[in-house]
């Protein structure tokens, strides 16, 4: 390994659009197209190494800047790479103004922090992709080793729709699942298709006392399996509280069910069920308050958001020093994704619970190989890098799609979507029970 093979020569950002289906949550429903970001990094030896991450607009425009800074550096300069985002994307209008803004939206409050780290993430991943190809060794190598070789994963139930409003996207056979048969009838495909042996029902949706029949109905058909309800801050406090009564029996854990560190701190004090979150610890410094207070059992990480794979493993460490269990929160994402969530999944000793997916719902995906899940897992691979290959005809496909767009799927935007059907739809003001 020289020092030409790990010197970043070029890095190439391809905006794409790739097809979601009409899964529906309490801010509205998935767009017919969701944008990421596909990130290569290609070192002066010319390897090249993958990273994804979100694709809306605010996520490009912090993303160019990061680019052009990283010509000249190393691969393996990690530590630096966080300092020179920090220095790059710091005073960008996007970064900046966001910090205002609480988009209200389905992983908690929106700050310069986490849009930046989002950013940081898909740089980081590429850049350990690039450097295992160069070393010859798989990811979780360089994050010290795997200790386990099958990363779980659960199913990620949602209530959906058969097809968009006015058969808009790309069409699929999963049909719609807007009460307690279907979700059971999703959850049967998804577990005999994956193997899948735990379950998590995506709420917020419908009133509570439907989603607890939900919940229930899965119970009886997979009785003892480990199931969760995640209805992402859609409640108030004693909705809360009588949702986890009625569950206790069946839950693994009960997932945001109130919207803030004090709400979710004052549910936690009056049930024994564990509280997991993806919204209020969101950032190493939510993380005091949180802990602090009980307020969360179960922090579910992020690659993405909490700005890499090395920083996962900094909050698996505090989360051990609390007590506080670890799983894995999942946004709509692709094979690149899948992998590296699963490199860093198979170095964190306290991961005790199987980890978020959406990529069962990505029938699109711009790898030569799609991963797969066997008996609910994904295997931990030791081929160099991440072990992923990029298809660059499906990845001209997915950014022509991009490229044609009129706008309107370039930025996602659940409530929009939600609006082509219920052209009276607004965000629901939280508590929204
Ligand atoms: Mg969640």
């Amino acid at each position: 390994m020289t020092r030409t093979e790990l010197t970043i020569g070029e890095v190439r950002l391809t905006p794409i659009l790739v097809a979601d289906p009409p899964l529906l949550n309490t801010q509205g429903v998935h767009q017919p197209y969701t944008p990421r970001l596909i990130v290569e990094v290609v070192t002066e030896g010319g390897v090249t190494g993958l990273g994804e991450t979100y694709g809306d607009t605010k996520y490009l425009d912090l993303a160019r800047p990061l680019a052009d800074a990283l010509t000249g550096r190393s691969v393996t300069d990690l530590n630096a790479l966080s300092l020179l985002a920090a220095e790059v994307c710091g005073d960008s209008p996007a970064a900046t103004a966001a910090d205002a803004v609480d988009v209200g939206g389905l992983r908690g409050v929106q700050t310069a922090d986490k849009l930046r780290l989002s950013v940081l993430s898909g740089f980081e991943v590429a850049c350990l992709d690039a450097w295992g190809k160069a070393a010859g060794l798989p990811v979780h190598a360089l994050l010290g080793g795997k200790v386990r070789d099958r990363v779980d994963y659960s199913a990620y139930l949602f209530y959906r729709w058969a097809e968009h409003p006015g058969g808009r996207g790309e069409a699929d056979d999963w049909g719609a699942a807007v009460d307690p048969a279907g979700v059971v009838a999703q959850a049967r495909k998804l577990a005999d298709t994956y193997g899948f042996g735990s379950f998590k029902l995506k709420g917020g949706v419908f009133e509570p006392k439907e989603e607890i029949a939900a919940v229930r109905a899965l119970a009886e058909e997979f009785p003892g399996r480990p199931l969760r309800l995640d209805p992402n801050g859609a409640w108030s406090v004693e909705t809360s509280l009588m949702v986890a009564e009625e569950l206790r029996d069946v839950l693994e854990y009960l997932e945001d069910p109130a919207g803030t560190t004090d709400r979710m701190a004052q549910v936690a004090a009056r049930t024994d069920i564990p509280l997991a979150t993806n919204m209020c610890v969101t950032t190493f410094d939510e993380i005091a308050e949180a802990f602090t207070r009980g307020a969360v059992q179960v922090v579910l990480s992020d690659h993405h958001y909490w700005g890499g794979l090395r920083n996962t493993r900094e909050l698996a460490a505090i989360c051990r020093t609390f007590g506080v269990g670890v799983s894995m929160h999942s946004n709509t994402h692709l094979g690149i994704s899948l992998a590296a969530m699963t490199h860093v999944a198979a170095t964190v000793p306290n991961l005790h619970h199987a980890c978020d997916s959406h990529y069962p719902w990505q029938t699109e995906d711009i790898l030569t190989e799609r991963l797969t899940f066997e008996n609910g897992a994904v295997a931990v691979t030791d081929t160099p890098g991440l072990g992923v290959e990029l298809d660059r005809d499906r990845l001209a496909a997915l950014h022509r799609r991009w490229l044609d767009d009129d706008g309107s799927h370039r930025d996602r935007d659940d409530a929009a979507a939600m609006r082509l059907a219920d052209p009276e739809w607004t965000t629901p003001a939280v508590p929204r029970w």
